[in-house]
């Protein structure tokens, strides 16, 4: 584990919200979407299943995409401006069979309000630890989804959405075509 549990469940969280806002689609249409991502990404606490929280969650995220292309100073002030607007307090919780982890904000703060300040949190240990290169993007030209490289040997290529997959798939068929032309 190159980081605490709850960082590198953090990280990966943050990437797949990110990834919600593709170009061509919206991966969060409706408030079951949200619904499901809540869930698959184990948050827990308050979540009002609201349209108006919805939306929050959709304009924390360009906020969050922009730390994919910031250099270090960049990412110090928008993780620093997401903790003061939130008025971030770390405290050491613990709750459903977790072990003591971090909280910067009480559980019934906003469900975007609690998103932020743990990518927040998150980010901060990337930046103390000098792992911001770890924040990539997925190698497949057809793809723009962000990715946490949380490999010890920073190995990883391709996002979460079977585009692995894919581009082995390609580098198969363009290996039969050669063969076949030869
Ligand atoms: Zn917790
Ligand atoms: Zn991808």
């Amino acid at each position: 584990m190159l980081f605490a549990h709850d960082t590198e469940c953090a990280l990966v969280s943050v990437a797949a919200l990110v990834n919600t806002a593709g170009d061509d689609r919206e991966g969060l249409p409706d408030v079951a979407a949200l619904d499901a991502f809540f869930t698959a990404h184990g948050w827990s606490g308050r979540h009002e299943h609201t349209d108006a929280e919805l939306r929050q969650v959709r304009a924390l995220r360009p906020r969050l995409h922009r730390i994919w292309y910031a250099d270090t100073d960049e990412v110090v002030a928008i993780v620093n401006t997401l903790l003061r607007e939130s008025h971030a307090l770390p405290q050491l919780v613990r709750h459903d069979d977790e072990p003591y982890h971090l909280h910067a904000v009480p559980r019934d703060a906003p469900l975007a309000t609690r998103m932020a300040v743990e990518a927040a949190m998150a980010m901060a240990d990337l930046v103390r630890m000098g792992e911001l290169s770890r924040l990539r993007h997925c190698d497949h030209p057809d793809c723009d989804n962000v990715l946490v490289d949380l490999s010890r040997n920073r190995s990883r290529r391709f996002c979460d959405a079977g585009c692995g997959n894919r581009a082995a798939v390609s580098a198969y068929r363009a290996r039969r075509a050669a063969a076949s032309h030869s």
